[in-house]
């Protein structure tokens, strides 16, 4: 699904303007619909020049197969891995290798512990790289990494406008 490219012109001027990437990403969260359905889940994108910001806000279910605090030590264990999965951001989402990509930051919400006690919750991640040339495309292992995800609602503003995707299992590439 791609926009009107005269309205994808105008809001990519308007978020140059806007300055950085992260802002893109604040903003998008902000007017976004953020709804908890198991299954499904959202990705920001913002590329601009060598910087890469990636947000991902998902039910805990997608990614763990539970949602309240862990129970027992397989559960702890689950949760222990996904903070590593997400820790090493490199092996979820593959920025093409001659843009020579390195992890900047990251930030994780949400992860179960030990005092939270809710029927449903979600997880938000922020990712940041920093690359040596301007990237131009983006190879996601989410859906291999958490089977039960099964669609992706990305926003995606990079140099070339702003785009919307809905990607199922089986589709991972992002160009632009
Ligand atoms: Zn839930």
């Amino acid at each position: 699904m791609r926009m009107n490219p005269a309205f994808a012109f105008c809001l990519a001027a308007a978020l140059a303007l806007a300055a950085s990437a992260a802002q893109a990403h604040g903003r998008a969260r902000k007017t976004g619909h953020a709804a908890h359905v198991h299954g499904q889940a959202r990705l920001m994108l913002a590329v601009a020049g060598n910087a890469v910001q990636i947000g991902l806000e998902t039910p805990l279910d997608n990614l763990l197969g539970f949602e309240h605090a862990p129970r027992t030590a397989k559960e702890k264990q689950a949760v222990d891995a996904l903070r590593a999965r997400l820790d090493t951001p490199q092996t979820l989402f593959e920025l093409d290798p001659a843009a020579r990509c390195q992890v900047e930051s990251v930030r994780i919400a949400g992860l179960p512990h030990a005092r939270t006690a809710h029927d449903h919750a979600d997880l938000e991640a922020d990712f940041s790289f920093t690359c040596a040339q301007p990237p131009r495309a983006l190879t996601l292992q989410l859906f291999s990494a958490f089977p039960r995800l099964q669609r992706l609602d990305v926003e995606q503003v990079t140099p070339a406008g702003q785009a919307l995707h809905r990607l199922g299992p089986g589709q991972s590439r992002l160009e632009w």
